[in-house]
């Protein structure tokens, strides 16, 4: 405890808005999402505006007192939840929720970093308009949270991640200073690009406090296939003919195999698979979405076109398509049960992978032999967002064996098999994720010495005495 550090933090943003462990159990603010890091903070601190992270940002510096920034906390890499030590305040942003301004002219919406996500689509989409950032966590992640880590989610493929969508940014600086960066250009070639720094650095440059994002005009409707497959050649054949037929329409084109579908099959039995998972002939899905700005009546001629094309060829052993909104939404939900049914069935060692997209097959031929090899009998929890290259690559134990164990014994030999067949592929250890905790050794060794050494320059330079998520991202 440091009594006059949380009394300078009631003073700012009022007695309520600072919680302890005195006042309550602090395990939402202090667990990740995963239940892989425990921490225990000083104090939760909520403020309310931006003038209050700034003011909260100058007490912690004058009491050398780190800062751990908390949206959501959905984040898959322990990045926003506090070291064991008890001496970090968690600066959590979830009353920071308003929506400042939508210019409809200029397709762009304002907004505070503590928003959820879907309250921002909804919010946009009441205007006519489409947020398209998309993701399972999307009900509880924060958009702050979103811009932060760089997440993709579904829709990557037509709209690009985060980043993509992003046209300003207000932020905290390490020094207490507010940077007005709010802007809503979509050109502005003035010198080094501050936002891009900020968007992806997890917290540990800056405190993003506001955001403008770029919207898109709402399709007209929106048809949605699942696909049965033999194998992931087929599957990267099928994003081949898709682009070529749908175009711009192909709006999603997600990867599953059949033990993930398994898994969601036993924790969520309430939830039907549109096609059987017996069939041995399949054992891949895919789930395609595809948006339309004319009408229903020309999606589906185009889509069923596609379809015949990819049975003739013989790509897909058999399809469904939605035929309502609702079966639609039933199909991206269990897409999106994957995560969970996964978290239920116990942990697991996880890799948020990207490839070149030709080289998914023979990338998952080669490792999926090297793990089976290796560890006998452990279940390969496959899926992820195919058409960028993005895939969840996860390890799950034995069904005998005890999931917690298996981590601790053998994450880091996996590890090891799994990046460097990334490796050999050309691809990255981090897609979507980020590095948070979990990956601060891995990037060590997967990042040239010069890439290192400049990221922690531009760490040192923006935060000398490093207090904002401190241990995250990059060692110094
Ligand atoms: C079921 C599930 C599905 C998911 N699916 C996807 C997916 O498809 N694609 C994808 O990319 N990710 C996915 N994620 C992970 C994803 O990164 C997070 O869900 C989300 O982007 C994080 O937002 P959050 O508000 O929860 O951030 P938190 O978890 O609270 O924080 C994440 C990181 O950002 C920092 N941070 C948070 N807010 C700010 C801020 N305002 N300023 C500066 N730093 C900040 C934190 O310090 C931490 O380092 C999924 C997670 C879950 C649980």
């Amino acid at each position: 405890m440091n009594p006059p550090l949380i009394e300078a933090l009631r003073q700012i943003v009022g007695p309520r808005h600072v919680i302890t462990s005195a006042d309550q159990t602090l395990d939402s603010f202090e667990i990740d999402w995963r239940g892989r890091y425990h921490g225990k903070a000083l104090c939760v601190v909520l403020p309310a505006s931006t003038t209050e992270v700034a003011e909260v940002v100058q007490v912690c510096l004058h009491h050398q007192t780190s800062i751990v920034t908390q949206g959501g906390n959905t984040g898959l890499v322990g990045g926003g939840v506090p070291d064991s030590t008890g001496s970090q305040v968690v600066l959590q942003l979830r009353r920071m929720n308003q929506i400042l301004h939508l210019d409809s002219a200029n397709s762009a919406m304002t907004v505070q970093a503590g928003c959820i996500l879907q309250n921002l689509q909804l919010a946009a989409q009441q205007q006519g308009f489409l947020l398209p950032l998309s993701l399972a966590a999307e009900g509880s992640c924060t958009i702050g949270g979103n811009l932060a880590c760089n997440a993709g989610g579904t829709q990557v493929i037509r709209y690009g991640n985060a980043r993509d969508l992003c046209l300003g940014l207000e932020v905290v600086t390490a020094q207490g200073e507010v940077w007005e960066g709010l802007s809503a250009l979509r050109k502005d070639n003035t010198g080094y690009d501050l936002k891009n720094l900020f968007i992806g650095s997890e917290g540990t440059l800056g405190i993003i406090t506001a955001a403008t994002l770029k919207l898109f005009p709402l399709p007209a409707c929106k048809l949605t296939a699942w696909v049965a497959l033999p194998d992931l050649l087929s599957a990267v054949a099928l994003l081949q003919l898709a682009r070529s037929h749908l175009a711009a329409g192909l709006t999603g084109f997600e990867v599953m195999n059949h033990f993930s579908l398994g898994l969601v099959q036993k924790h969520y039995p309430h939830l039907s698979l549109p096609l059987p998972l017996e069939n041995e002939e399949a054992p891949w899905c895919v789930l395609l979405e595809q948006s339309d700005f004319q009408n229903e009546a020309h999606a589906r001629q185009l889509l069923e076109h596609f379809m015949e094309h990819a049975f003739t060829q013989g790509l897909i052993k058999d399809a469904v398509i939605a035929q309502s909104i609702q079966q639609s939404d039933s199909l991206w939900h269990l897409r999106e049960s994957i995560p969970l049914a996964q978290a239920a069935e116990g942990l697991n060692i996880k890799h948020d992978i990207s490839l070149p997209i030709s080289k998914i097959p023979a990338f998952v031929q080669s490792i999926e032999a090297v793990i089976q090899q290796n560890y006998p009998g452990v279940r390969i929890v496959n899926f992820g967002h195919l058409g960028d290259g993005n895939l969840h690559f996860n390890i799950q134990a034995a069904p005998s064996d005890d999931a917690k164990a298996f981590l601790m014994q053998n994450e880091a030999s996996i590890n090891e098999l799994v990046y460097a067949a990334v490796k050999a592929h050309q691809g990255s250890i981090s897609a979507e994720h980020g590095i948070g905790q979990l990956k601060v050794d891995e990037l060590k060794k997967h990042k040239s010495a010069v890439a290192l050494e400049l990221m922690r320059r531009i760490k040192r330079s923006m935060d000398p005495l490093n207090v904002l998520n401190p241990g995250r991202v990059i060692s110094l």
